[in-house]
Order: structure tokens, then C-alpha cells, then sequence
């Protein structure tokens, strides 16, 4: 069905080759014949260079439970010991870990020794309320200084965390304590969020009220907006009066490379969320290694990864990754429109950031308020600091890449579009910045050490340039362990008996290209269509409508239909107003026209509707399991609670015209 033109190819600096850890494509290659020929020994050579082991490891890869596999079994290690001691063991005490900067705009720079200080000492409250290794702790936070500690805190003394977003509700959050059997709750009075003062603590008490949550002995608050707090005696207790007496070292808990250093319920765009579990030492090794690779951390860098500690993202490319490596971070508290759509540009300019990671919801946003709002443009900020940009969470359209490219890159900066997911870790497949040469909307190739594939239905991979099913062939270190106190689900999820149990599957759509095997993600297994008997990504006919210039976002469902079989309905956001009456058909014409003159006559939508927003989960993934709902014209039946704007849906249901 695609386009035959030859997509451009765009190349890495010499200066930024040359510099990079991974240097060429050569060089990419040498590891990723490395990684096959001795697949252990390759993941060893890198835990034993990488990571900070107490008791060296024996023991590589065991398989003897697939598919539980264990990485690095008998070696012992601590992940906050790696984040924070080495670093300042090394020299590095002085040099600031992080850079706070809060919604209103204050900013707070924290040193290696000041972080170090506080992580023990809230480490020694955690232990002195009976908290020890192997509890759950849940973690409802705001982007803080104190999410980090509390995160790093609970990886010093083995108990195992579990974030909740504090955008979530009381429900959400009450199913995941309950869910978890977690001891300790630490949340805040409230956030600051786009200039308001939100209330958490209240919410948090809602859902301990709600029944389930017995387990909960103690609750820590962080004292953020000042709100009343209603403090209920002998649980509840303030972050700050905890911490205050408590000693400014602790001993770390020596744990197993098995240990489970967090759970972490997935962002809920498919089903049910399900508390992915991870481990420590094979998920500490893949977040140092791509820290070095995918962004090419070095000592100089700024890094800032906008996601929120409440997504995977998060925790591997905020709270673990970049302080294993020792670099200087931006923690962001704020919204990416407030005080206006350019304050991501502005902290770019104001702090010199020169990694900067973020998501294609967010860039399709920006790209729209920059369009109605020239001055938020980022043609008016510095942004000559930047050296690398990244994308996560979604496919990024060919259009959204370009855009960012251009105009916040300033055509100099790779972008590394990396693919993976709550379950991986960390990266599975991405360019590396100094070695892969880009084509928008691709994520390129697997990092070394990664065998993926594409495969039909019976497993059997098929030819590049066939669409397929996303897997991946041999286990990797900072892969899912389980799925917390479910390990039937676990199985069936990603180890299904269709591929015999060997393949991981990712549920994801991919496809290579002939050429040169870059994968291209074509949106979820769910998502493909077939339109008379021609079966077509949604990701494609998505980036078609999003290439024309009037169209911000758009998101594509099937339909059952008794002509088609499945007929395509297109829910659209464009960069104006939303269009109504006779406006709105003209629209629709020439959406239509567009598409099918960009892919052919077979993708054009049989429906298209209109939104000011599309429904949304909490990470800005467009959920379009609800879209495939309404686009039946059914009411909504399926599970909302990680849904962002419920009242988008209203919107969305009746066709435009
Ligand atoms: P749930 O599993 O609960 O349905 P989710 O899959 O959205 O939620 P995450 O683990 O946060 O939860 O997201 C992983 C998914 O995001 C991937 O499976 C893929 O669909 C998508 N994704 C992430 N990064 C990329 C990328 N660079 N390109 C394409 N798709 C991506
Ligand atoms: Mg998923």
C-alpha cells in the first residue's frame, strides 16, 4: 500500500560520528555480530563493565523457567548504590544530579551529595516505620525532588515500589495498593499543575477509605502546596519531620539481580492495566547502556526526558538511567503550555539542554499552538545547546518528525525515535545518534544485543517489505519478569502458546523495509484494518491526514461494514476551530481527496469526525479501543479509568456535517 517514493535518508554530523559511543554504523554492526555470536557473553561483558556489583555474578542468562528467565541470578548489588554513592565516590559530589524546575518557574539545583544525603535519610525513616525489603511501597507523587528520593529510597533498602500518576483518581490508585498488597503510601498535600494548586492527599484518602487498602500501615506526606491536610493520627505522618532526625548515611540492602525493584501498572491504552514487574540488575544494566548509546550521555550534557515518574519512561530516563551515568538532569513540575505553549523552548534556552526526550502527543500540540500562536513558535528561543532529540510513546508522524527536525533540532540534532514499551525496560529499537542514518517515522533498528522480528501467525518471519507482527526472539535483561501475582496472564500476554511459548510478543504491528530492514511500527495488532480485503496499518492513513496542513492529530478505527468488510473512520483534530455544518463536509472532502491521493483511493475514510482533542490516556496516548467503540456507534462500555477527558467523547460520536 505505501507510497514507492524513496524516503530521505538523513545522516549523523561527522563531528557527531565521530564523538559518539557508538561511532558509525560499522561500529553498530561490530556489536550487534558481538551479540549473536556469543549472546551471553556479550550481556555479561557489558553487566560486568557497566554496573557496580557487590558480589560478582557467575551466572549469565537461565532458562531452565521459561519463559521466567533470570539475568545474572547469583550476583548481588544495590541500584541506589549505583545511582548515588558511586557517583560521589568518583568525584562526582559536587556535580548537580538535578535541576528542578517548579511549575511557577523557581528552580533548584541539587548536587550528587545533596541527593545522596537526603535518599539515606528518608531510607532510615522507611526502615524506622518497619519498612524493609521486599514491602511494596506506592508512590503518588507529583513531579518532586521528593519523587526521586522516594523511588531511590525505597531501591536502598530492597523494598519495591510501585508509582501511581498523580493524575490518577481514587479508584485507580485504590486498585493498585490493593492490587500490590503495599505497607507504605507516600504522597503529597497537593501539586501545582499549569498555575493551580491540585489537591492529592485528599484523594489519597479517598481511596484508603474505600476498602482494600488494609494493608497501607503508613502514610508519608510530602508538604508541597500547603493545603490542610487531614492527618490521620498514628499512619499519617509529614515527609519533612520523618526525615528530620534520621542520620544522613545508610547502609544499602544488597539484593539479587532478581530482586524486584519496581512494579508498574502499564498506561492502560489496551485493557485492563497489569503491575509489569521488573528486576534490578538486568533493568539497571539496559538503562545505563542506552543512556550511553541511544543518548550518548556525556559528562557535559544536560538531559531532560519530560515524561512524568509515574510512566516507565520515567523511571528508566529520569529517576535510574541518567543518574547511574552521573549526568545533570532537568526534573520539570509543570505543564508544557503553561505559562504559555514555548515553555518547553524557554527551559531549553534557559538551562542549555542538549538531550531532550519527550513525545510525539506533546510535539503534535506544540506544533499546533505554534501555528495559531506565532510567538510560542520555537523559531523565537536559543536552542543552539541542543545536540540530540528523542521521541517515546507513540509512532511519530513523518510530519510531526520533520517539524521537530527542523525547528526545534534546527535540522542538526538526530532525532531517536525509540521504541519500546512499559514491559522492555528500555530501548528495544532505535537509531543510535551517531551511527544510524534517520527516516522520519521510522525507529530503524534493533540496539545491539535486541533480536526482533517480524513474524505472521504462525511465528514464521516474513519478508521485508510484508507487514506482521512485532516480537522479539531471545530474552534480554531488563525484559518484564512477571506480571505481579499473575503469572498465567503473564504468559499468555507475552509468551502465547501460538508461538510455541519462544517468542516475545510485543502486540505491536511492524513492518520492514526492503531496502534497508528498518522497522516501522504500524500501530497495535488490534489496530490493523482490512478494507476489502487489503489490510492497511491505521498508522499510515494517520500520518497521511496529519501531513495535510490543516490537520493537528488524527486517529483511525475500523468499522465493520457489509461492503468493505471493514470501512475506516477517521476522528480528526484540526489546527483551527472545529469545523460544523457546511464547512465541516468541505472538510471532509478534501481530507478524503488528500488521502486518497497520498496512499490510494482504498484508504480514504468512509467517516470522518471532528474533535477539539481526541480521547487521550493520562500519557497522551490516543486510546483507540473508545474510538473503535464510538465509531460502531455503541455507548462506551469498556474500562475508563486511565482515560484524560472523558467529555471528549461526546464530541466524537456523532458524524460531522
Ligand atoms: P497498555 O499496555 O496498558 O495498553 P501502553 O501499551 O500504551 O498501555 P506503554 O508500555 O507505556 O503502555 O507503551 C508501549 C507502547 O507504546 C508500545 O507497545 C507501542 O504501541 C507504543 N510506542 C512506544 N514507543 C513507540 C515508538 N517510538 N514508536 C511507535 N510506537 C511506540
Ligand atoms: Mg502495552
Amino acid at each position: 500500500m505505501s507510497n514507492e517514493q524513496q524516503p530521505r535518508l538523513y545522516y549523523p554530523s561527522e563531528e557527531m560520528v565521530k564523538n559518539a559511543a557508538v561511532s558509525g554504523m560499522d561500529a553498530y554492526r561490530a556489536l550487534c555480530k558481538e551479540a549473536e555470536d556469543d549472546y551471553e557473553g556479550y550481556w555479561a561483558r557489558q553487566a560486568r563493565e557497566l554496573v557496580e556489583w557487590k558480589k560478582p555474578f557467575t551466572q549469565v542468562l537461565d532458562e531452565s523457567n521459561a519463559p521466567f528467565f533470570k539475568w545474572f541470578a547469583d550476583g548481588q548489588l544495590n541500584v541506589s548504590y549505583n545511582c548515588l554513592d558511586r557517583n560521589v565516590n568518583n568525584g562526582l559530589g559536587d556535580k548537580v544530579a538535578l535541576i528542578f524546575e517548579a511549575d511557577g518557574g523557581d528552580v533548584t539545583r541539587i548536587t550528587y551529595k545533596d541527593l545522596l544525603t537526603r535518599v539515606c535519610k528518608f531510607s532510615n525513616a522507611l526502615r524506622a516505620m518497619g519498612v524493609k525489603k521486599g514491602d511494596r511501597v506506592v508512590i503518588y507523587l507529583p513531579m518532586s525532588i521528593e519523587g526521586v528520593v522516594a523511588m531511590q529510597a525505597c531501591a536502598r533498602i530492597g523494598a519495591t515500589h510501585s508509582i501511581v500518576f498523580g493524575g490518577f483518581s481514587a479508584q485507580a490508585l485504590r486498585d493498585r495498593i490493593n492490587d500490590a498488597g503495599a505497607v507504605a503510601l507516600i504522597t503529597s498535600d497537593g501539586q501545582f499543575r499549569g498555575g493551580k494548586a491540585l489537591p492529592l492527599k485528599p484523594i489519597a484518602d479517598e481511596a484508603l477509605g474505600m476498602g482494600g487498602c488494609e494493608c497501607i500501615k503508613n502514610v508519608v506526606v510530602v508538604q508541597r502546596t500547603g493545603a490542610a491536610c487531614n492527618m490521620v493520627e498514628g499512619r499519617d505522618k509529614w515527609f519533612h519531620e520523618v526525615c528530620a532526625s534520621q542520620a544522613d548515611t545508610c547502609e544499602p540492602e544488597w539484593v539479587d539481580a532478581e530482586h524486584p525493584l519496581f512494579l508498574l501498572y502499564t498506561s492502560g491504552s489496551t485493557g485492563k492495566p497489569k503491575g509489569v514487574q521488573h528486576s534490578t540488575g538486568g533493568y539497571l544494566l539496559h538503562a545505563i547502556l542506552t543512556m550511553k548509546w541511544t543518548f550518548d550521555i556525556k559528562p557535559n550534557d544536560v538531559f531532560w526526558c519530560t515524561a512524568d515518574i509515574g510512566w516507565v519512561t520515567g523511571h528508566t530516563y529520569i529517576t535510574y538511567g541518567p543518574l547511574a551515568c552521573g549526568a545533570t538532569e532537568i526534573v520539570f513540575e509543570g505543564v508544557p503550555t503553561y505559562p504559555d505553549a514555548g515553555r518547553f523552548w524557554k527551559m531549553i534556552q534557559d538551562h542549555k539542554v542538549s538531550i531532550f526526550y519527550t513525545a510525539p502527543t506533546a510535539i503534535r500540540s506544540l506544533i499546533k499552538a505554534a501555528d495559531n500562536t506565532p510567538t510560542v513558535h520555537p523559531k523565537n528561543y536559543d536552542l543552539s545547546s541542543l545536540r540530540i532529540l528523542g521521541s517515546v510513546g507513540e509512532p511519530i508522524n513523518p510530519a510531526a518528525w520533520e517539524w521537530y527536525y527542523q525547528n526545534v533540532g534546527g535540522s542538526r540534532c538526530p532525532i531517536v525515535d525509540t521504541f519500546w514499551q512499559t514491559e522492555t525496560g528500555g530501548h528495544m529499537i532505535t537509531p543510535l545518534p551517531g551511527a544510524t542514518p534517520l527516516v522520519p517515522g521510522s525507529c530503524t533498528l534493533p540496539f545491539p544485543g535486541i533480536i526482533a522480528a517480524v513474524v505472521d501467525e504462525t511465528g514464521t518471519e516474513v519478508p521485508n517489505g510484508q507487514g506482521g507482527i512485532l516480537v522479539v526472539k531471545r530474552p534480554w535483561p531488563a525484559m518484564i519478569r512477571t506480571i505481579w501475582g499473575d503469572p498465567d496472564r503473564f504468559k499468555k500476554s507475552y509468551y502465547p502458546d501460538d508461538f510455541k511459548g519462544k517468542l516475545y510478543l510485543a502486540g505491536d504491528g511492524a513492518i520492514r523495509d526492503k531496502e534497508t530492514g528498518y522497522f516501522t511500527i504500524t500501530g497495535r495488532i488490534d489496530d490493523v484494518l482490512n478494507v476489502s480485503g487489503h489490510r492497511m496499518g491505521t498508522m499510515e492513513i494517520e500520518s497521511a491526514l496529519v501531513a495535510h496542513e490543516k490537520v493537528a492529530e488524527a486517529a483511525v478505527v475500523g468499522r465493520p461494514d457489509d461492503l468493505t468488510g471493514e470501512a475506516i473512520v477517521a476522528f480528526v483534530v484540526l489546527k483551527g476551530a472545529r469545523p460544523t455544518g457546511e464547512d465541516a463536509k468541505a472538510m471532509i472532502k478534501d481530507l478524503q481527496n488528500w488521502v486518497g491521493h497520498e496512499i490510494g483511493p482504498i484508504a480514504k475514510p468512509k467517516d470522518i469526525r471532528f474533535g477539539e482533542n481526541l480521547p487521550k490516556t493520562r500519557s497522551g496516548k490516543i486510546m483507540r479501543r473508545l474510538l473503535r467503540q464510538l465509531a460502531k456507534g455503541e455507548e462506551i462500555t469498556q474500562d475508563t479509568s486511565t482515560l484524560e477527558n472523558p467529555a471528549i467523547l461526546d464530541q466524537l460520536k456523532q458524524p460531522a456535517g
